[in-house]
């Protein structure tokens, strides 16, 4: 019988790997109404705390006075108003690039930038653990696609030694469900030796690293001529949303002509935009957010240690836990819920088989209590696990 969903859905069901939306009854923010519980948030990619700041908010409700509500048309049409432009701007000015172009979501973004540069007869190489929608990109391209194991330069070089036409490297400089760092100084230099670009999706990186928050790039001190192609998200650290691409002239007029989810789509609300000028220009001179940050990630960090949990290698306020087994997983996640604690359990194919774990986030707006009371719930959480059987 064709189009047998139930069956499909039966069998994830069955796998453990059944997803479900939690019920968000209440603005973003550390403390959350979820399913009619309230709950002290660990997953949401609000970092800094901006997606529910009174002056942004104000920013935004001050726009769609002045703008209206509806983006009208795309970009080439007559959607491009002044807060977009505005904001291209600054984020240009932000990134260190000549100049910056808006799009509605990271995920547009990407497959905008990857299948206007790369195509038949051209070559792009990813990080096995990159974001599905780089992944994708990759694909929908119709270049030859290969990924290499994870970050790993060697692995990398051996595939860029049998690349052929226009190459492309693309890689998360933050990965999202680890946490960890690009080793982008090795990457970029092993890119450039061949002639290839670098492609860097810094979604997780801008507003955390670096000291006016610009992200990997500032972290390691990469300009224009390291990275061609950075591309910025502005759902997550910014606490708005939409997302740029941020590079050299000829680039960003390339995507104007070239990116296909760039032109054939409405224009973000215009409201957005002012409210993203608002959160830029907080996350740039409010550092005390990155340093409150840090100091939580190593309260977090240590205390996790002592309970006997395997962290995974990161310096960011991604900080998984890894379970292994997505049914394991499942249990931990709902047994820190009964104790008032949202942490959603990450299972394949967002991350590898085996691979499953608790994506613990921490934000600026969190308290060291806060970290304290998930690290009590985390102890006793594990405690009353079953023992562990290797399903
Ligand atoms: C979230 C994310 C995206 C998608 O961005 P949206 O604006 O949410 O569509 C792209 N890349 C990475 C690495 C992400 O984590």
């Amino acid at each position: 019988m064709p189009f047998n969903l139930r069956s499909r859905l039966a069998e994830r069901h069955a796998a453990h790997l059944y997803r479900q939306r939690p019920l968000l009854q209440s603005p973003q923010g550390v403390r959350v109404q979820v399913d009619g519980q309230s709950l002290l948030g660990f997953c949401s990619n609000d970092y800094l705390g901006l997606a529910n700041h009174p002056e942004v908010l104000a920013a935004f409700t001050e726009g769609a006075k002045r703008w209206g509500v509806g983006g009208g048309a795309s970009h080439l049409v007559v959607g491009h108003s002044s807060p977009h432009h505005e904001l291209e701007e600054a984020l240009a000015a932000f990134t260190g690039r000549p100049r910056a172009l808006l799009l509605s979501s990271g995920y547009m973004a990407n497959l905008g930038a990857v299948t206007a540069l790369v195509g038949r007869g051209d070559t792009v190489l990813e990080d096995r653990l990159n974001h599905a929608s780089l992944l994708d990109a990759g694909l929908l391209s119709g270049a030859r696609f290969s990924r290499y194991l994870h970050n790993d330069v060697a692995s990398l070089e051996s595939r860029l030694d049998k690349a052929v036409g226009n190459t492309l490297v693309v890689t998360d400089g933050v990965f999202s469900m680890d946490g960890d760092l690009a080793d982008l100084p090795a990457l970029c230099a092993a890119a450039r030796a061949r002639g290839a670009w670098m492609m860097v999706d810094d979604a997780h990186g801008f507003g955390c690293l670096g000291q006016q928050g610009g992200g990997i790039v500032e972290h390691f001190g990469l300009g224009l001529d390291d990275v061609p192609v950075l591309i910025g998200t502005l759902g997550k650290g910014f606490g708005t949303a939409g997302a740029f691409v941020a590079g050299s002239e000829a680039l960003i007029e390339t995507l104007i002509q070239f990116a296909r989810p760039y032109i054939y789509t409405t224009s973000q609300p215009p409201a957005i935009a002012c409210a993203t000028l608002k959160s830029l220009q907080l996350l740039q001179q409010e550092s005390w957010r990155r340093e409150r940050l840090q100091q939580l990630i190593s309260q977090f960090r240590t205390g996790v240690a002592t309970i006997g949990l395997e962290l995974m290698d990161s310096a960011t306020p991604i900080q998984p836990i890894l379970v292994g087994s997505s049914a394991r997983a499942l249990l931990l996640s709902a047994a820190l819920r009964r104790r008032g604690m949202l942490v959603t359990a990450i299972r394949p194919p967002t991350v590898p088989n085996g691979t499953a774990r608790l994506r613990v986030t921490l934000s600026a707006a969190h308290t060291p209590e806060d970290v304290n009371q998930l690290l009590a719930a985390l102890k006793a959480a594990v405690a009353e696990l079953p023992e562990q059987n290797h399903d």
